[in-house]
């Protein structure tokens, strides 16, 4: 009997830790991220042989803090690119984890495919004691090509965990447990095969009303840290009326300092949306907060975190400009 021919997984490379060197075998934290590449790290977990028939591509080699909207954007149509070919089965892509969140949930949202897309990356280097990136890597390599992963939108697999794109943020500076979701993972990553114990309920991928082919730029946006003491000049170190969407990471229930609201209108009539998000880590932000620091006009956040917010605002603005249209884009994903 021929048995059946294995799925082509393509890989991917950023760099980031899990391409990573450092001096010594015991040194964690000193190293240079992005050095090594998608061929040595395919030699170093040759096991996914048994998993897929692999294609290497390296489309960066960086350390994810450098990532540039730019960047993320090319990597969007690269792997829309991959997608469509009839001979591609899923991908995985290696990435930072500064920055690997971000990515993952652009991709969860413009990708128009089926096909598995998982993020992998690394906490430990690759020359470290016990690097987790070549476990990772293949957990990676086992979730994009088994037929259980497909139609669950991009998601993330990092310390045997399965999470969505929607939710898993970095939650830890060191700890190889360094990625969690609010309502936990979809599943976990059990003998080498992906073992799922729940969906996703927002729209992604192919459900989304996004359209990667007509995005050539994103829009400009950024995040403004509520804390005490705040001064609102900030606002104009940002230069808030060239930002299409500033994300206010605010307190609580997405509160804004009286001090700020005055800037932050400024820059709402100069054109620029204004994004109330929360700085707690977890929770819904409402449209009615307390005080008065909810402007009519202003957008919030459902429950998704600053960087996730300033994503789905840049794909928002792709879409509309209408401050009612932008409220149910935030509502909806
Ligand atoms: N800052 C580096 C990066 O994001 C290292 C972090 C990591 O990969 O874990 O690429």
């Amino acid at each position: 009997m021929t048995q059946p021919a294995l799925p082509h997984v393509v890989v991917l490379a950023m760099g980031g830790t899990i391409a990573g060197t450092a001096a010594s075998s015991t040194d964690a934290t000193g190293y240079r991220a992005g050095t090594t590449g998608v061929d040595a790290m395919l030699a170093a977990v040759p096991e996914v042989v048994t998993k897929a028939r692999i294609t290497g591509e390296q489309f960066a080699q960086m350390d994810s803090s450098d990532l540039t909207d730019e960047l993320l954007l090319a990597l969007a149509h690269r792997v829309d690119a991959l997608l469509a070919r009839p001979d591609v089965d899923g991908i995985v892509i290696t990435h930072g984890t500064d920055t690997l969140e971000e990515t993952a949930y652009l991709l969860h949202l413009v990708l128009a495919s089926a096909k598995p897309v998982v993020l992998v990356g690394a906490m430990r280097p690759a020359s470290a004691l016990s690097a987790d990136g070549p476990i990772n890597f293949f957990a990676g390599v086992a979730v994009a090509s088994d037929p259980a992963s497909a139609g669950r939108g991009v998601l993330v697999v990092m310390n045997d965990e399965i999470h969505t794109a929607r939710d898993v943020t970095k939650t830890a500076s060191l700890s190889i447990h360094a990625f969690e979701s609010p309502y936990g993972a979809l599943g976990v990553v059990v003998a080498g095969r992906p073992v799922y114990y729940r969906g996703v309920a927002r729209p992604h991928t192919t459900q989304t009303e996004f359209d990667l082919a007509a995005i050539d730029t994103l829009p400009r946006a950024g995040i403004i840290y509520a804390h005490s003491g705040l001064d609102e000049r900030v606002v104009s170190l940002v230069e808030a009326g060239r930002y299409a969407a500033i994300v206010h990471a605010g307190f609580g229930n997405g509160t804004v300092s009286s001090r700020m609201i005055e800037p932050l209108e400024a820059a709402r009539h100069a054109g620029t949306v204004i994004v109330r998000a929360t700085r707690t880590g977890s929770g819904h932000v409402t449209a009615v907060g307390a005080s008065g620091s909810v402007v009519d006009g202003w957008i919030s956040v459902d429950d998704q975190n600053p960087p996730r917010a300033r994503i789905l605002a840049c794909l928002a603005l792709t879409v509309t400009r209408d401050p009612a249209e932008i409220q149910r884009i935030f509502d909806t994903y």
